[in-house]
């Protein structure tokens, strides 16, 4: 607990850094990403007031937002303290590659889903979405923000494919088009690609808006996300510390 707190509060001192040496106004939000991190963690971070999750994996994340409602509703949490009444539910944000067939899994715990790259996901998701009762499913589209990008390309669609996607989006019911989310290619500096991203972001507020949400940044690049505007940073690492083997 102590060292999550003490990461956190470095972090946050380093958004702030980031985003004063950026001249902006505005604080990018926060979003903790728990891959590999127990339930038990998801509850320490909402003792710390950190109420934004991700998960990449719907094997583990629908395992985890299980386990954590059922820690939620105990009393006491994983360090004996009873403060658990006072905690919420954290809004869980599926951020990695999302098979077709897992939609409905998804749909059961996610509130944003970061990872809309094809037509084929998007239509599972408008008719998984149109049978549920509940509020709009936030959905950003995933761009690959390589220079070449492979045929057989997973996880991001082409900048060429995000009007027809984002249009798609915008008129399903049950799905609402928040805006874009990459990750940085390992093959050039982060801070020009995650700068192509803002540029894709402007081109698609001309048309929608609403679609405000810019979602980048990780624990080795978020300097360079939030000079590009991000509004959403997604942080494992510099949070929870360094993950074993991925499960
Ligand atoms: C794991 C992951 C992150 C967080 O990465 P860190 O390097 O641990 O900060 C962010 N986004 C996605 C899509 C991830 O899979």
């Amino acid at each position: 607990m102590r060292e999550i707190a003490a990461n956190l509060k470095d972090l946050r001192g380093r958004i702030d850094r980031a985003a004063a040496q950026a001249g902006r106004s505005d604080q990018p939000e926060l979003i903790v990403v728990t891959k590999t991190f127990p339930a038990e963690d998801v509850l320490r971070l909402a003792q710390l007031g950190v109420y934004e999750v991700g998960e990449n994996k719907d094997q583990e994340a629908s395992a985890k937002a299980q386990q954590t409602a059922e820690l939620l509703g105990r009393s006491t949490t994983a360090d004996g303290s009873s403060t658990t009444g006072k905690l919420r539910a954290p809004r869980w944000h599926f951020v990695g590659q999302l098979q077709s067939n897992k939609v409905r899994s998804v749909l059961g715990y996610a509130g944003v889903i970061h990872s809309v790259d094809r037509p084929s996901l998007l239509k599972a998701l408008i008719k998984a979405a149109a049978d549920r009762q509940a509020q709009p499913l936030d959905c950003l589209i995933q761009v690959d923000l390589r220079e070449d990008i492979p045929a057989d390309s997973r996880g991001g669609a082409a900048p060429d494919q995000v009007p027809t996607l984002a249009a798609r989006l915008a008129e399903a019911d049950g799905l609402r088009l928040a805006g874009l989310m990459a990750v940085a290619p390992l093959e050039e500096p982060a801070e020009p690609a995650f700068q192509r991203l803002a540029c894709l972001s402007e081109q698609l507020r001309a048309e929608h808006p609403e679609a405000t949400w810019i979602s980048a940044g990780m624990s080795g690049d978020l300097e360079a996300a939030v000079a590009a505007g991000a509004t959403h940073l997604r942080i494992g690492r510099d949070v929870l510390g360094h993950r074993g083997q991925p499960r």
